[in-house]
């Protein structure tokens, strides 16, 4: 019954662990960037919205994201745990994340540090802009994206490990590898794991 979160700088290969910790951790894997993401192909009135921020590489007001957020942590299956990779990202959504799991009795067992290069990040995002194409990923925005990051999610860093939930697990080396280290991680701190 693990709840976890994911923080990495953008590019730093959260949404690719996310997919694969919530299967060795066994629960269900939300992400805020595919959730918005699926809203703006569906054009629905929050898709619409987000978009206009995603689109220059801004965060999302709080006022979209966390209802979104406090909803779907009500829903059945995550009662035995979740993985939250892109939430929190702002010291605002901290509290609300906290209240959240006040409401529902639950705490958070880990928050996975997912570290990377910016220069490393940089040509990362950049090749995916070729491959997927994403609105977000042109090299201004990205540049934006990460100066983002340094100065509203950083701080939480710091939030978390003095709650000593931090585990810092470095995202440069191939997908098996990083997977490897962060489940690794996971188990020295007495995180159940399920075979695959
Ligand atoms: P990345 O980690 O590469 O930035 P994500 O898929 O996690 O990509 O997020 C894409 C975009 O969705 C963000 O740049 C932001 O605009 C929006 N977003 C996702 N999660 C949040 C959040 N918790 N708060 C505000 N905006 C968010």
């Amino acid at each position: 019954m693990t709840r976890l979160l994911l923080i990495g700088p953008p590019g730093a290969g959260k949404g690719t662990q996310a997919v694969r910790l919530s299967v060795a951790c066994n629960v269900p894997a939300i992400s805020t960037g595919d959730i918005f993401r699926s809203n703006v192909e569906q054009g629905t009135e929050l898709g619409v919205k987000a978009a206009e921020f995603m689109n220059a590489g801004k965060y999302v007001p709080d006022s979209l994201t966390n209802d979104l957020v406090r909803s779907r942590l009500n829903e059945a299956d995550v009662e035995g745990g979740f993985l939250l990779d892109g939430y929190p990202r702002t010291v605002a959504q901290v509290a609300e994340l906290d209240d959240i799991l006040a409401g529902t009795g639950h705490s958070l067992d880990v928050v996975v540090l997912l570290s990377a290069d910016t220069d490393e990040i940089v040509g990362r995002l950049l090749k995916r802009a070729h491959e997927q194409g994403r609105a977000d990923d042109t090299e201004d925005v990205i540049r934006h994206r990460l100066e983002v990051y340094a100065e509203q999610t950083t701080p939480l860093i710091d939030i978390y490990a003095e709650r000593g939930l931090v585990v810092e697990v470095d995202g440069l080396g191939s997908v098996d590898e990083v997977t490897t280290r962060i489940t690794a991680a996971l188990d020295a701190r007495g995180i159940a794991l399920f075979a695959s």
